[in-house]
């Protein structure tokens, strides 16, 4: 059973009468899904459009995933699947894609399957375009579904709005916004974490976002760091300082993988159009002295965990990180 249609942690209390609207045939016409950004409207879209359709549902009436109806909704290819969003170089939904959907409702399918259409965001619809969607919500075709997703709801007038049924989403509690976090980003530490759920008001998926953002950022500055000292223009005291006690741990696994893609680049023969900073670096290194190094830096992933002073830790590896370049510079028959 793959996850991907399954409700995240906080939508459960939203997601049971809903799936028990679907088991009984009478989920609404026009749903609105309302809340922050960033706390999985989209995705409970989607989970309400492959539960309709799934051939294997779950016990809690979730997607399976890997049927082919769940496929199709993935990929936004199902027949009876619309999803309207604002165009490239638009600021609203155009009234011309409003009709062409509410047509595409308007026809029974064949088969007698539901229809889903998703709006996100409903408030990019302008007064055209909502006064061709009331019409299809007064005389809905059996079957189909709009599903209306809105960070702004009160945006919407107030005839569409009291023509949908409302599910009000709300930021999870600050404990299960952690655990979740934690789960889909088991490397990054409580502190950050906080950060970055602040950041997000709460909201789990746009903290997310911020996290994984957060730490690209922090792994190029690492990056520029380390080149920062090959070439002299920095020293290992204070980068060690600026790396700080509470990222040591995080710093040693990401330098042990880009060490690994030094060792990688080496291989590489000649200087492409692509040549990088990091491609040269590999190559003024002598390859048995990158693999002592890379052997002392795992030992430190091991080290960083005990209660050894992690500052130090990082301050010995930098200077090792020097001497590695100095050792290597003396000896160039060990170069390529
Ligand atoms: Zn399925």
């Amino acid at each position: 059973m793959s996850e991907v249609f399954q409700t995240l942690p906080w939508q459960r209390a939203l997601w049971q009468p809903v799936a028990a609207a679907i088991r009984q045939n009478r989920l609404g016409h026009a749903l609105l899904l309302a809340g922050p950004v960033g706390i999985g409207k989209q995705r409970f879209a989607l989970s309400i459009a492959a539960a309709l359709w799934c051939r294997s549902p779950d016990a809690e009436g979730q997607g399976c995933g890997v049927c082919a109806d769940c496929r199709q909704v993935l990929s936004e290819a199902h027949s009876g699947f619309h999803l309207l969003r604002v165009e490239e170089e638009r600021r609203d939904i155009s009234i011309d894609a409003v009709r062409a959907l509410t047509e595409k409702l308007q026809i029974t399918s064949h088969d007698g399957r539901a229809k889903v259409a998703i709006i996100d965001p409903a408030d990019a619809l302008n007064t055209s375009g909502i006064n061709a969607l009331l019409k299809t919500i007064e005389e809905p075709s059996p079957g189909s579904h709009l599903l209306l997703i809105s960070e702004r709801p009160q945006a919407l007038p107030a005839t569409l709005r009291s023509r949908c049924q409302r599910l009000r989403f709300a930021p999870p509690p600050p404990d299960q916004a952690h655990a979740w976090l934690q789960q889909q980003n088991p490397s990054a530490d409580a502190e950050r974490m906080t950060q970055a759920l602040v950041a997000a008001r709460g909201a789990p998926l746009r903290a997310l976002v911020l996290l994984e953002n957060q730490v690209l950022q922090q792994q190029a500055d690492w990056a520029r760091s380390l080149l920062d000292l090959a070439a002299g223009r920095a020293e290992p005291v204070p980068v060690a300082a600026s790396i700080g006690d509470i990222n040591a741990a995080a710093f040693i696994h990401w330098l042990y993988g880009w060490l690994a893609q030094l060792l990688a680049l080496r291989s590489v023969n000649g200087a492409g159009p692509d040549d990088s900073a990091q491609q040269s670096l590999a190559r003024r290194l002598g390859p048995a002295l990158l693999d002592r190094y890379i052997a002392e830096v795992q030992e430190s992933l091991y080290r960083v965990l005990s209660n050894a002073n992690k500052v130090l830790l990082l301050e010995s590896l930098l200077i090792g990180w020097v001497g590695l370049l100095a050792r290597s510079a003396r000896n160039p028959q060990n170069a390529a």
